[in-house]
């Protein structure tokens, strides 16, 4: 089984998809933090954002990859353990970027898929273009989203809880720049896959969605 969850920064993806994944027995892939992996990859390297040609060499031998339980993933660049490292606001801007490049998408897209078809039971992906490219035939397709505000709310309390510094201020302007970017690009932009069940989280507590999501994963397994 195959279930797409796609939407804007702080919708509640990775919570919710994490809990799916962990309750229904399946992998969990967060192919944000592939990209996130590229952006940091490129800052490390020195090599500039405008610089297409050497983003793509990077992408293409970088070893990314995600370790563990939904819970306690670990994701790993070239053997290292970045998981913190690519939690930050640059970071994310830093993957809005290089994920506008289509090569650098191909190469991601390809292990996306590749990690998905191996998991024994079946994958919980969260991303972008997971319904739409990714896995156009995917089982169940969720579009989460939620208002500017209340996203950066969340981002922000969960900044908070890491120790970070920024202010509510700063992460909403990083939170509608980077949406802004995602839906404004040329290839895979952000998009409601037209099967998608659209849930607007705004107003719901987490409980309340992943129920939802739940009787429609299972009375569409029937
Ligand atoms: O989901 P997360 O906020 O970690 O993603 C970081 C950035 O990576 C997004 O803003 C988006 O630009 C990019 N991304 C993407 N396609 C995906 C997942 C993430 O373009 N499937």
């Amino acid at each position: 089984m195959i279930i797409a969850i796609d939407g804007p920064s702080g919708a509640g993806k990775s919570t919710l998809g994490k809990m799916l994944a962990k309750n229904l027995g399946l992998l969990y892939l967060d192919t944000g933090a592939m990209y996130r992996a590229v952006g940091l990859a490129v800052a490390k390297s020195g090599t500039s954002f405008e610089n297409q040609d050497e983003i793509i060499e990077i992408a293409r031998h970088s070893k990314i990859e995600l370790i563990g339980e939904p819970d306690s993933l670990e994701v790993k660049l070239d053997g290292k353990d970045i998981s913190a490292e690519i939690r930050t606001n640059e970071a994310g801007q830093a993957a809005s970027i290089v994920s506008t490049i289509s090569e650098v998408r191909k190469i991601l897209v390809r292990h996306q898929r590749k990690l998905g078809e191996n998991a024994p039971h079946g994958c919980v992906l969260d991303g972008r273009d997971i319904g739409t490219i990714v896995f156009p035939n995917a089982d169940v397709k969720f579009f989460l989203t939620a208002k500017p505000e209340a996203r950066a709310r969340r981002r922000y309390e969960e900044e908070r809880a890491r120790g970070r510094v920024s202010t509510y201020e700063e992460t909403l302007t990083e939170i509608n720049l980077r949406d802004e970017r995602d839906v404004s690009r040329a290839d895979s932009p952000l998009s409601i896959a037209a099967d998608a069940i659209v849930v607007d989280t705004s107003e719901l507590d987490l409980t309340e969605v992943y129920e939802l999501m739940l009787e429609k994963i299972n009375s569409d397994e029937r």
